[in-house]
């Protein structure tokens, strides 16, 4: 496995495998690796002849008082991880390499990035958006691999390939989740013992939904109210945003009809979370 920190040696050595013949399978990721990210790598590893991981914490999709500074850095850990899962490739860049003194362009995909997480962290998802293009530019996959995890980040991802006819195909794999149904996040080692209990109500809110769908319950208002009330029951949670909207214009629906993508965002203490589930009712 190599690791590699340079941006034209990271195309270089790409591109020697694909002229041999090779597919490439890329899992762009922030590094702090755990098992949400070793499923995309396994499925780019059961796809792919050449498998590329990125570490990189990309500045550009933080706002000024969110938590790049802290965020976790495991790695050691993260290598020697990739390295079981039988990654070719980690492209590890600086953010010197990724943003050289006077950078300038920035990629945007109007409206979906201003919607739900969109709203509390305006710029995201421009910073999303720029840094995946950069990184698709250096690595020029076949294909690359996506969580539903971040659903939103996923719905941009695949417009803005789309949008610009970019080369690439996009998969989104399913949310890995901790046995008592928490979402995996590298964030979540911010939670103290208490948090941690407490943070298994965002799956279970998204649970009450489910139920209540069954139950015959379509009013998008009545479902959203009730999961405000249940998580309401936990001191440490704070609701940024619930809704449930449509997975491709991410607009609100009045109704459950046909796919519907149900969205949260709860802080637990200082740690913010997200979670969804995607609803096919008939
Ligand atoms: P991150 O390092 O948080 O930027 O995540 C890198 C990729 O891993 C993104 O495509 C995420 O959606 C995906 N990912 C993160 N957590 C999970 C999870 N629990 N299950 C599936 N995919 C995940």
């Amino acid at each position: 496995m190599k690791i590699i920190k340079k941006v034209d040696e990271a195309s270089k050595a790409v591109r020697k495998r694909k002229e041999k013949g090779k597919s490439v399978g890329f899992v762009p990721t922030m590094g702090a690796l755990h098992e949400g990210h070793l499923s995309l790598i396994r499925r780019a590893r059961s796809e792919n002849g050449f498998v590329v991981v990125s570490i990189f914490v990309n500045p550009a999709q933080f706002g000024p008082k969110e938590d790049l500074k802290r965020y976790p850095k495991p790695v050691k850990n993260d290598i020697s991880l990739c390295k079981k899962e039988g990654v070719d490739l980690i492209f590890y860049p600086e953010v010197k390499q990724m943003y050289p003194e006077g950078y300038k362009t920035y990629i945007e995909v109007k409206e979906l990035s201003d919607l739900l997480c969109g709203k509390p962290r305006p710029g995201h998802f421009k910073g999303v958006a720029t840094v995946v293009t950069k990184l698709f530019n250096i690595i020029q996959p076949d294909t690359a691999y996506f969580g539903q995890k971040d659903g939103q980040q996923a719905a941009v991802i695949k417009k803005m390939a789309s949008d610009l006819n970019m080369p690439v195909k996009i998969k989104v794999m399913p949310i890995v989740r901790e046995k008592d149904g928490l979402a995996m996040s590298s964030r979540n080692v911010y939670l103290s013992t208490k948090e941690r209990k407490d943070a298994v109500v965002l799956f279970n809110s998204l649970n009450l939904a489910k139920v209540l769908i069954k139950n015959g319950q379509m009013n998008t208002d009545t479902i959203i109210l009730r999961m405000k009330q249940l998580i309401g029951k936990k001191k440490s949670a704070k609701i940024d945003y619930i809704d449930i909207v449509d997975p491709n214009t991410l607009k609100r629906i009045p109704k459950i009809k046909g796919s519907c993508f149900i969205v949260l965002a709860v802080w637990i203490g200082k740690t913010r979370l997200i979670d969804n589930i995607i609803i096919r009712h008939a």
